[in-house]
């Protein structure tokens, strides 16, 4: 959502009670609201934004979040429409959450694609939102970590963030979410090429879709070299073992197993405190980055150092001074204001 969005709260904007009464008793107008203002860049729908948000983080119930990734055309929205829909049959509330760090670019979004997961967005136990635009992939995740407590405290209690597999977007995924989903085709030659080894260290799972049709025997080959590959990284810290699934979202297969393995790891983690610790560590970066947020803020508005700023940068770019001189009498300048 752009900022733009936000043309709609004329004044007088609306007050924060009355947002996060709405949002307790999960009225879709006016979360959805309050999530435009968390995406708004305006301050004074930031200030109502954070207000919000700190009335809701004590009221939340318990809840699992989900990552997934993968290349444009592996499934994901395929897979997640029918896991989610599966999951609604189960009686949870499902929030799809998207981080497509292209969004911001006039290129357009490779997520944003308004037609995806049409039967989800019409079951009334899932909410669906595209990913917030913004300037950085940083400035993308903080706006979808503060989401995810809204919708928590509107009742969602499986929130399943979706990112596209290009980027570091995995990795801001990855830091906000209990289990790490890696989607990947069977098929397209040496399996392990150009997947990156980080994802793959991240994740908690490979699921191998498409594993349908004519595909079925290269989908099995892939579950074999992928076991191979993830013994090869060192044990998690929570002692959970990745593990590699076949499934086909269009034919609802595996669906279930994934569940099952899903839940197993969350019982797992939960019983060795792993689970909490993990979402501790989390909160703390949470911290860190919002920190790292307003302090860049405070320092690109300050007066005297967007003086200073571009004639530095010119004598810099000049050999004129040194970068490190420069650095520190903007950072005096700074200082004294
Ligand atoms: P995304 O770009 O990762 O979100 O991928 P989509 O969900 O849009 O799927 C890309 C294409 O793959 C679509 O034509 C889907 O119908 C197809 N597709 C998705 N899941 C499966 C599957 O399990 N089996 C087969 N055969 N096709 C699938």
């Amino acid at each position: 959502m752009s900022s733009d969005n936000t043309e709609r709260f004329k004044k007088p904007l609306p007050k924060v009670n009355d947002l996060v009464h709405g949002i307790l008793t999960n009225d879709l107008t006016i979360l959805s609201k309050a999530i435009t203002l968390i995406e708004s860049t305006k301050p004074e729908h930031q200030k109502i934004a954070n207000a919000v948000i700190e009335k809701c983080l004590g009221k939340k119930t318990e809840t699992l979040r989900i990552g997934i990734t993968g290349v444009p055309g592996v499934g994901k929205s395929t897979f997640i429409e029918r896991f989610g829909k599966m999951l609604t049959k189960k009686g949870k509330k499902v929030a799809v959450l998207t981080v497509d760090p292209t969004s911001s670019k006039s290129k357009g979004s490779i997520l944003g694609d308004k037609t995806r997961m049409q039967e989800l967005i019409s079951d009334p136990n899932a909410f669906i939102r595209p990913s917030p635009s913004g300037d950085s992939l940083g400035g993308v995740a903080r706006k979808t970590r503060e989401s995810i407590v809204l919708l928590e405290t509107a009742g969602y209690n499986v929130i399943i963030i979706e990112t596209v597999g290009v980027g570091q977007s995995e990795t801001a995924v990855h830091d906000m979410v209990d289990f790490f989903l890696l989607l990947k085709l069977a098929g397209a030659g040496d399996e392990l090429q150009g997947i990156k080894r980080g994802i793959m260290e991240m994740a908690d799972a490979i699921a191998i879709n498409k594993a349908d049709g004519d595909n079925i025997k290269q989908a099995k080959q892939a579950e074999t070299e992928f076991k191979r590959a993830l013994h090869l990284f060192p044990p998690k810290d929570n002692g959970w073992v990745p593990q590699v699934i076949r499934c086909s979202a269009i034919k609802n297969r595996g669906l279930e197993i994934i569940w099952a393995m899903m839940e197993n790891h969350f019982a797992q983690t939960k019983s060795s405190g792993h689970f909490n610790d993990n979402r501790r560590q989390q909160n703390k970066s949470w911290l860190l980055q919002y920190m790292e947020h307003i302090l860049k803020m405070d320092f690109t508005k300050n007066s005297k150092v967007s003086k200073l700023l571009p004639v530095l940068t010119n004598e810099v770019m000049d050999g004129k001074i040194s970068p490190f001189r420069a650095a520190e009498d903007i950072m005096l300048a700074y200082k004294s204001s």
